[in-house]
Formats: structure tokens, C-alpha cells, sequence
């Protein structure tokens, strides 16, 4: 039998099912990997209690011969999603062992597909950032080279699953945060269309962009998750799709001969590094001998996306973070003169430099007499940006191009420049910025032997079309299946 943790999500459900290992003794085995690799940084929680009665309810439906495709399949939660039975902090001090009520609607759908919880995973605070340097807790390592960073906001997750501590995991993609940590770390996520998955219990950061998606080897594991992950949610998030979940499965193994993949010339512009570009045009040659065509479209707009998304994201973070006054969660300061005060002393104790500065940005840019000059100007650009993807859609099938301008960087390398960060952004940001379904998949290395993703980006609703794509260049590529020395 293949080592547990070396098995996908429906091998190990096989594993399940065929008597090899129970749930519980399965949950141990990656819950001893985590504890072995603790050094990595990518757990904020784990509770051995929670996770083992999990896995024991799991073993109990598989004795009576529960048939559910993921049921006993061990997962993470990135640490956005709220969990009843474990701390919920979105990687910020405000929120240190906050305990929600409730679980997040993607989290209560993982669990009643019978996934059981390994525990939180470390991420960038209030998933703002693009290294997982901004967690108040602790930086989280790449595999790879863990004097480099694994890419943020979901650096916990892609951590995770490359270092096989976890089959599977989640993520929220706000501006690329499932896409950029999967590139860094050699791992596949996939970002689905805005509005998909329930917004419902996760941690708003940009509430116009928030997206949850899965990060796991394949995108054959993905397909998996994401099915169970999606659906609508009419009566707890306004904005989810009224769209049954699809069984994405089913649409792997289509031929993709013929297919159209649009390449923007505006992704290989002079701030593509040459060794990613390398990995990037090897891939797009791969997907050519599978029959794919090759066509060059325009995306005109793609710079501009950074300044819109750093000026629409931080305008609605700024809204969405003014629940955390101290009142009524979260962190309170000790001491006071009134509540003006608190207030004051709340934030400024609760919240991180980055956030702060995007919660000074937000307002700003909401302000009377900056509000048009700002925000309505970049909600314009906005829409012309979804536009121009529609455009180049009647060229191509799918757009693919890099995920980021180069690999992972070295921990500390950005030091206190944040528009470094942002700049870093740019091929993630018009997807999010349109609310496009798009996925990264492990397509070669780079610098440093250094993990490189190649990001695939679809219209609304084509996830069955990307992962199917994904799907055929994993079925002639071994990329996805490199594990990092050492684990
Ligand atoms: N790097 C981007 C930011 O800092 C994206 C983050 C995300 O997708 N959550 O806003």
C-alpha cells in the first residue's frame, strides 16, 4: 500500500472503505505528520479530542455502510473559517482564541460529506497579504526552501498539502490568494466562480471578491472538493449562486483537442522572471501536443487591476473590519478612559500594521470629496476589466498565462514594502477583480529549484472546463506528484 499521506483523496477513501485503515487511525497518522513538522508554521489549532470523535462518527457511517465519496478523508480549514470546536482567529491578534458559535457553511458541508477536521491553518491576518508574513502569530515556511515564504493568504493551506501534513485544504482567494500559495508551494487550487461557494462564516476581507475554494494535489482531488464545497446558500449569503453543486468528476477525461487557450500578451510582459516564463511556455507547448490551440488575446487593462484592487479591497475591508470594536468579540483593551477610548486602544492593540494601513487606505478612498475620485473611478475600471475578459473569451476557452512574476521569495526579502507585495499581484487580480472561476496547477520549477504554477482562468461557471483542463495536463505531467526533501 502507498504511504497514507502519499494517497489522493479518493485513494484514501478506497483505503477507507476496503478496511485498511480507519478513520481515526488515519486522522493520527497526519495529525503525527503535523506535529512532527510543527517547525513549518502551517497550523494555528489542533485539537486531537475534536478531530479523533470526528473520525470515530466517520468510522461508524463507514460500518454501516455509508457510500459518501470523501467520508473518513482527513482536511484543514484555513483559519478565515469559523469552527465551533476550534479557535477561529484569522491569523490576528483581535481574534486570539475566539470561539464562533457556529461553523462556517463550507465547513458544515465538508463535514456532513464526512471530511474530518485536522485542524486550522495559519494564515496572512484577515487574509491580507501575499507571503503569510502578516500573521500575528507566526511566518509560515516553504517546503521547498523554508528560507523562503510560501505565499500568502493561504500559505497554511498550500503548506500543508506540499508537505503532506494534510491530504486536502481550504482557502479563500480574495485577490489570488488560493492561486499565488499554490504556485509557491507545488500544490493545485482552484478559485471557483464569485458567488459558488457560501460566504457564510468566512471572515470578510473584501466581501465583493471573497471566494472559497479547494487546495489539494490534483485537480482530480479538487473536482472532488469543490463539488462538495459549493451550492447555494440562499438564506445565509445574498450573493451564492443560485447553481445546484455540480459533480466536477464527471467532466474530467474529456478530450481537449481543439481547445482554445487564450495566452494574454500582457502576462509576458518584462516583469515575467525568465525562469518562470520558461516553465510557463514548456507548459503551453504540453498542452499543444495534447491538441490544444494556442491563440494570443489582449487582456489592456491588466495593470491597471493593481491599483483597482487596492483601492476597492481596502475601501471594503475598511467597512467590514469596523465590527471589531471590542463591544461585541475579539479582543478588548484592558484599560480605558470612555469608550472613545476603547475603541482606540482596541484597534490600535488588535490589528496588525497591514491592516491598518488598508483600514486608513479604505477610508480614505470612501471619504466625501475622495469617494469619486477614488472608489467610482476604480468600480469603473472594474467593469471594463470583466469586460475585457469577455472580449478576449470569444477568441479562447480558457486564458492561461503565470500565476506570479516569479517564485517565491525569501522570507524577509520584502521587508517593509508593501507595494512589492501588491506589485506581485498583478496576473491574479483581473480574475478576481471579473469574479472568474481560476486554478493554479504545478507546471515546473524555477529559481532555486523553486515550485511554478501555471494559472488557468475560465468565464463564469467553466470550473468543469479548467479542471478538466487541469486534469489532462496532470495525466502526462508528474509535477503535481514531486514531493519537497525531507517529507
Ligand atoms: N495579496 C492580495 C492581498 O493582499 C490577495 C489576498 C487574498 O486573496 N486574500 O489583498
Amino acid at each position: 500500500m502507498k504511504a497514507l499521506h502519499e494517497q489522493s483523496l479518493a485513494e484514501l477513501a478506497l483505503t477507507l472503505r476496503d478496511k485498511e485503515v480507519s478513520a481515526v487511525e488515519l486522522a493520527k497518522h497526519f495529525l503525527a505528520r503535523g506535529a512532527a513538522h510543527e517547525g513549518l508554521g502551517a497550523y494555528l489549532a489542533v485539537n486531537e479530542d475534536v478531530t479523533l470523535a470526528q473520525a470515530a462518527d466517520a468510522d461508524a457511517r463507514l460500518a454501516k455502510g455509508d457510500r459518501a465519496t470523501l467520508l473518513g478523508v482527513p482536511v484543514a480549514h484555513k483559519d478565515i473559517f469559523v469552527t465551533k470546536d476550534f479557535a477561529s482567529t484569522a491569523g490576528s491578534k483581535m481574534l486570539e482564541n475566539y470561539r464562533s458559535p457556529f461553523d462556517a457553511t463550507v465547513v458544515v458541508r465538508l463535514a456532513a460529506a464526512g471530511m474530518v477536521t485536522l485542524g486550522k491553518l495559519n494564515c496572512d491576518e484577515f487574509a491580507m497579504g501575499s507571503s503569510n508574513e502578516n500573521s500575528a502569530y507566526k511566518p509560515v515556511k516553504n517546503p521547498w526552501d523554508v528560507s523562503r515564504i510560501p505565499g500568502g493568504s493561504s500559505g497554511g493551506s498550500a503548506v500543508a498539502v506540499a508537505a503532506r501534513l494534510a491530504p486536502a485544504a481550504t482557502g479563500t482567494d480574495t485577490g489570488g490568494s488560493i492561486r499565488q500559495p499554490a504556485s509557491f508551494c507545488g500544490v493545485t487550487g482552484i478559485k471557483p466562480t464569485y458567488g459558488r461557494a457560501s460566504r457564510y462564516g468566512m471572515i470578510a476581507f473584501a466581501s465583493s471578491l471573497d471566494q472559497a475554494g479547494p487546495m489539494a494535489r490534483s485537480a482530480e482531488d479538487c473536482a472532488l472538493m469543490l463539488w462538495a464545497m459549493c451550492g447555494p446558500d440562499p438564506d445565509r449569503d445574498s450573493t451564492s449562486l443560485d447553481l445546484p453543486a455540480e459533480d466536477f468528476s464527471k467532466t474530467l477525461n474529456a478530450s481537449i483537442e481543439g481547445l482554445r487557450i487564450g495566452v494574454p500578451k500582457e502576462f509576458f510582459g518584462a516583469g515575467l522572471a525568465p525562469d518562470v516564463r520558461a516553465a510557463i511556455d514548456a507548459a503551453l507547448k504540453e498542452y499543444v501536443k495534447l491538441g490544444a490551440k494556442i491563440v494570443e488575446v489582449s487582456l489592456p487593462r491588466t495593470e491597471l487591476a493593481i491599483p483597482v484592487y487596492y483601492i476597492i479591497a481596502p475601501a471594503e475591508a475598511s467597512s467590514n473590519l469596523s465590527r471589531f470594536d471590542g463591544v461585541k468579540f475579539g479582543h478588548r483593551a484592558k484599560q480605558y478612559d470612555d469608550l472613545l477610548d476603547m475603541y482606540k486602544k482596541t484597534r490600535a492593540e488588535g490589528f496588525g500594521d497591514e491592516v491598518k494601513r488598508r483600514i486608513m487606505i479604505g477610508t480614505y478612498v470612501l471619504s466625501h470629496g475622495y469617494y469619486d475620485a477614488y472608489y467610482l473611478q476604480a468600480q469603473k475600471i472594474r467593469r471594463m476589466i470583466a469586460d475585457d475578459f469577455q472580449d478576449a473569451f470569444k477568441q479562447c476557452d480558457v486564458i492561461a498565462g503565470p500565476v506570479a512574476p516569479t517564485v517565491a521569495w525569501k522570507l524577509g526579502e520584502h521587508g517593509n514594502d508593501p507595494l512589492a507585495d501588491y506589485l506581485a499581484d498583478i496576473f491574479t487580480l483581473p480574475g478576481s477583480l471579473a469574479g472568474l472561476p481560476g486554478m493554479s496547477i504545478p507546471c515546473g520549477f524555477g529559481a532555486g529549484g523553486m515550485p511554478v504554477g501555471l494559472q488557468l482562468l475560465g468565464n463564469y461557471f467553466a470550473e468543469g472546463k479548467l479542471l478538466n483542463a487541469a486534469h489532462r495536463f496532470q495525466q502526462v505531467t508528474d509535477f503535481h506528484l514531486r514531493v519537497p526533501e525531507g517529507f
